[in-house]
């Protein structure tokens, strides 16, 4: 069995729940694109699920809709059994693309949030990014501007910067892509030493295989749009993970039930292209 972290109590809350969402894109002059239909999905308190899906499934749209930036047509999103209205402090996304303001330096971009929202002092806000900078290696960089840092180090001050504001969830929308392979791996075992060190909530979404059983505790399929949950698969392989997890006979098996579902998807998709008369946009037909 997976080894759970120890979360600290203020994350022992932030299970997120989407209940049979539904998303229209209407572009005029375009079929109407049903992105996300009847798409149900639960991410449990201190839990790490990872969302995996082929490009154009709905991933971003879903998790726009999650962390309250757009609505759904129909359908619910609940955090701790709220609904969700609108975006909030409560939830976090950090998207794919650094966004660090290059005037300030780490530190000030990491403390900015908090004090001007006035949710804490500044020495609050200091002691507590000081000690995130110092989990993921860039404490001797806090006074350095974002163009003195390399790509790996911008998207750890990054994530640094958002959980310096205590998310209840934390949704990263492919936050690793573009990264060359060496540092990707670096930034999954900082993600998870964070996740082992804060308990939070965690939604990943990749369209890598390895990437998603690397860092999983749970795996959630999409299908092809419009997009919905097709299969969760639980990874239940030990934790800590490193690299020997990847020689493993139950990693090869997740790998193998991960992929199929998968390439029946990707399948889908090109039937539908080949099919399709019309090949501007991903569109579904429909509506
Ligand atoms: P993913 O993140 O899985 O690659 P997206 O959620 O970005 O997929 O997109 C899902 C589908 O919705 C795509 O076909 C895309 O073209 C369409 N889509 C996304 N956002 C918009 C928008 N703002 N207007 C119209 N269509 C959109
Ligand atoms: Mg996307």
């Amino acid at each position: 069995m997976a080894q759970q972290p120890s979360p600290a109590p203020s994350h022992r809350h932030g299970e997120l729940v989407l209940e049979k969402v539904r998303k229209v894109f209407r572009v005029p002059g375009c079929p109407a694109c049903v992105a996300l239909d009847d798409c149900s999905l639960v991410v449990e308190r201190g839990k790490l699920t990872v969302l995996v899906g082929p490009s154009g499934c709905g991933k971003s749209t879903l998790a726009n809709i999650a962390a309250g930036y757009d609505r759904p047509d129909s359908g619910r999103v609940l955090i701790d059994g709220q609904p969700v209205t609108g975006s909030g402090r409560d939830r976090i996304m950090v998207f794919q693309e650094t966004a660090l303001w290059p005037w300030m330096t780490v530190l000030h971009n990491a403390t900015f949030g908090p004090t001007v929202l006035g949710e804490m002092s500044r020495a609050e806000a200091e002691a507590k990014a000081l000690a995130l900078l110092e989990k993921v290696g860039l404490k001797d960089f806090k006074d350095k501007y974002p163009a003195q840092l390399s790509g790996g180090m911008q998207r750890r001050a990054e994530l640094c910067r958002a959980l310096v504001m205590d998310p209840k969830v934390m949704i990263l929308d492919e936050p690793f892509r573009g990264l060359d392979v060496m540092t990707r791996e670096l930034m999954q075992e900082y993600l998870l030493k964070l996740f082992r060190e804060t308990g939070l909530t965690m939604l990943f979404i990749t369209s890598e295989i390895e990437e998603a059983l690397f860092l999983a505790d749970r795996i959630l399929i999409m299908t092809t749009l419009p997009g919905t949950i097709k299969k969760v698969v639980e990874v239940d392989l030990p934790r800590p993970r490193d690299f020997k997890v990847l020689a493993t006979e139950r990693y090869r098996r997740l790998k193998q039930e991960v992929m199929e579902a998968l390439y029946e998807e990707g399948a889908k998709l090109f039937a539908q292209l080949e099919g399709a008369e019309d090949l501007l946009g991903s569109c579904a037909p429909g509506e």
